[in-house]
């Protein structure tokens, strides 16, 4: 395989982290040409000095100045900064792994220049799935999907049609919270929802475990993604994660994708896709892992898969709109202005306040998303 060049936009967050031991274990396959970070300095200089990637950038542009006095290179900053990056004449592929609505218009830039694009970061998909795949398609680039249970869904899926598909399959591990009564609900505590049984994430993210929010907005990728209707996407509770993901097809057969819980086998997939190559990772121990258990998620204690799903039937600015009022909503929640109840109260009254664009532009997704923000905060 001739190696890829990468360009990593989120070098120092946990999918950034995993992708630098993917390519310090694959140093012939995999080159990081382009590296840009949010704000970490002392994560930056670590990576540049390990990996001498060609450009780097940084959002914070006085973070910026700080690595430039480090590094002793120049250090691109703010937006234009990552787009820069995204569109980097060296890049093959372009990973964006940064939080929130900053990857939105350096994807789109990557798309732009004929560059794939591994997603990581769930806002790429969920607020500009319908415009993202439509010019990826247009660009003749590929976007390869870096999350697990996404990633499974590739694999199980190579190359099939949409139409061969009875329905999609993601798996949950269901969250700190899945045998907890309802009724102790409003009185789940920050702490206890930023335990997460079994993976290791980012605060957002770990709360999104916990509320399953995280799987409301996997739904929604997936939709984009495999160009699969919200309606055959289902999600089963699986609380081992060890099957990161199902396929079912007409004929009613099902596959599977497993491995040990370990975010570096989705990224090392992404990066040298279509091939398979070894690594160094260990083996899976059947053994070990003992028993794999599947249950029905509670509809009841969980709305986000309802409220998900409502988002996508309505599909235009509303998955933009779930997406922005949760996050709001974690946040509050986080600052223990909310209980854990109201995150799901917090969505559901922005979605009802909500008048949806169709086949929006991405200045009426971003209008969206500045609305929910609003909105939000009024009804939390
Ligand atoms: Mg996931």
């Amino acid at each position: 395989m001739k190696p890829k060049n990468i360009v990593l936009l989120g070098t120092t967050g946990s999918i950034g982290v995993s992708t630098q031991k993917v390519a310090a274990d694959l140093p012939h396959l995999v080159k990081i040409v382009g590296m840009a970070s949010r704000e970490s300095v002392d994560g930056m200089e670590q990576a540049i000095r390990q990996f001498k990637p060609l450009k780097v950038a940084m959002t914070n542009p006085s973070k910026a100045k700080e690595l430039e006095a480090r590094v002793k290179m120049s250090v691109a900053s703010g937006e234009r900064g990552l787009v820069e990056l995204a569109t980097m004449p060296e890049a093959d592929i372009v990973l964006v792994a940064i939080v929130g609505t900053a990857g939105l218009e350096p994807a789109l830039a990557a798309i732009r220049a004929g560059k794939d694009i591994a997603v990581a970061s769930k806002e790429i998909l969920v607020m500009a799935g319908e415009m993202v795949m439509g010019e990826a398609k247009k660009h003749g680039v590929k976007v390869l999907p870096v999350d697990s249970e996404h990633s499974a869904i590739f694999q199980c899926l190579e190359g099939r049609q949409p139409a061969e598909v009875k329905r999609l399959i993601l798996t949950a591990s269901g969250g700190p919270f899945r045998q907890k009564p309802r009724e102790e609900f409003a009185h789940i505590t920050v702490a206890q929802a930023l335990k997460h049984p079994s993976w290791n994430m980012g605060q957002k993210i770990t709360i999104d475990s916990a509320t399953l929010f995280n799987k409301g907005l996997e739904m929604i990728e997936a939709r984009w993604l495999f160009d699969i209707e919200i309606d055959r996407v289902d999600v089963v509770v699986h609380p081992q994660s060890v099957v990161h993901s199902m396929v079912e097809f007409l004929d009613g057969s099902i596959l599977a994708q497993l491995s040990v819980p370990d975010m570096r086998y989705p990224i090392q997939y992404a990066l040298t896709w279509p091939k398979r190559v070894p690594n160094s990772m260990p083996p899976t121990d059947f053994a070990k892992i003992s028993q794999l258990t599947f249950e029905n998620p509670d509809p009841v204690k969980f709305p986000s898969l309802r409220l998900a799903r409502e988002a996508g039937r309505a599909g235009g600015t509303m998955p933009a709109v779930f997406n922005a009022a949760n996050e709001v909503a974690v946040a509050r929640f986080v600052d223990g202005q909310i209980g854990f109840l109201q995150i799901f109260e917090t969505v559901e009254r922005t979605m009802n306040a909500h008048r949806v664009v169709a086949h929006p532009s991405l200045d009426a997704i971003l209008a969206a998303d500045l609305w929910a923000r609003k909105e939000a905060e009024r009804v939390a």
